[in-house]
């Protein structure tokens, strides 16, 4: 009888490979780090990915003229119009946080989008379109939308121009998240932009680091470190997108309360929620509020949020 060395030591699962993956969708680039077995194909869950993140562009861009959301902007006021599922979802949660922000959110501002220069439509402020987009009582999301959950059908009440801009992006992560469910992966860190989500930890059981961008219009450069396990971190700032104009820097933020451009002095807002989705649209959210409210706000709703101000002051809730 012979005898190998290995006779009598336990056999380990291999130890798993990290893998990688990224593409572009939704005018900027997704990417996955995630730790799975040396064997894995990896063809098919990046095909599944793909089509993931496909699927909410192709529903929720104000850029793609064919898109659900642009049929739904350009449907007759009082029409029912059927909405997919998923965009369904987006909206009720967008609806949701609008309401619990005080209309700091709000995804009826899509004219003033475009009139600032942000928009599909004009890459430069328009005078005639921001006054147009900013003569009151302006339409709200919150006022002239309804939402037929059950019946999977939507209506305006008033010509609405919505985007999901500051929100679509978190879902879709939320969407690959439950892809790299489904093929039971279980320790990834995935990401659109800079809208993130981490299941799990590595294999030596480190967090996942995502790093907290320093809000410098020029220069990318980390100011620290945010560690996720099971948890989404969502970003928002106007350091990355904005316009230079005669009249100083306009932000692609909009202040829904004035109609224009957010000044309030804050830099950036990170949040940190179980889904990308919601974080997506409370840094927004919070950042729109500005630091008195947002800090008062996020206690509220019991979120993790850290506020950076323009002279580098740092507040987190934390
Ligand atoms: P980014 O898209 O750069 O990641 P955000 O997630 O903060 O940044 O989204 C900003 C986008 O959201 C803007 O370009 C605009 O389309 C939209 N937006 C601007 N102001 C608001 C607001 N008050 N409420 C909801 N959406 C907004
Ligand atoms: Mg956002």
């Amino acid at each position: 009888m012979s005898k190998t060395s290995t006779d009598g030591v336990p056999r380990h699962a291999p130890a798993p490979l990290r893998h990688s993956l990224n593409g572009e969708t939704m005018g900027t680039r997704y990417s996955v780090v995630f730790y799975g077995p040396e064997d894995l194909r990896t063809e098919c869950l990046a095909r599944s990915l793909f089509a993931a993140v496909d699927r909410v562009d192709r529903q929720m861009s104000t850029w793609k003229v064919e898109s659900d959301l642009n049929r739904l902007n350009s449907a007759p006021v009082g029409e029912w119009v059927a909405v997919p599922e998923e965009l369904m979802t987006v909206l009720a949660e967008a609806l949701r946080i609008g309401r619990l922000s005080n209309g700091a959110f709000d995804i009826g501002i899509g004219a003033l989008v475009n009139a600032w220069g942000f928009g599909p439509e004009c890459r430069h402020p328009d005078a005639a379109r921001i006054a147009a987009a900013s003569e009151t009582p302006r339409a709200t999301a919150a006022d002239s939308l309804l939402l037929d959950r059950p019946g999977g059908r939507v209506r305006k009440f008033a010509p609405l121009s919505l985007d999901l801009s500051a929100i679509a992006k978190g879902f879709g992560v939320d969407e690959m998240a439950r892809i790299m469910d489904e093929f039971r992966l279980n320790a990834w860190l995935i990401g659109i932009d800079g809208e993130m989500r981490a299941r799990g930890v590595k294999p030596d059981g480190s967090f996942w680091a995502v790093a907290h961008e320093r809000p410098d219009r020029h220069a990318r450069d980390a100011m620290g470190v945010i560690e996720l396990a099971d948890m989404a971190v969502a970003t928002s700032g106007n350091y990355r997108r904005w316009l230079e104009t005669g009249n100083g820097i306009v932000s692609h933020t909009i202040e829904p309360s004035r109609g224009a451009p957010l000044v309030n002095g804050v830099a950036s807002v990170s949040v940190i929620t179980p889904t990308c989705m919601s974080a997506d649209a409370w840094a927004t959210a919070l950042l729109v509020s500005g630091i008195e409210r947002g800090l008062a706000l996020a206690r509220s709703a019991a979120l993790e949020a850290i506020f950076v101000m323009e002279d580098g002051t740092v507040t987190s809730t934390l």
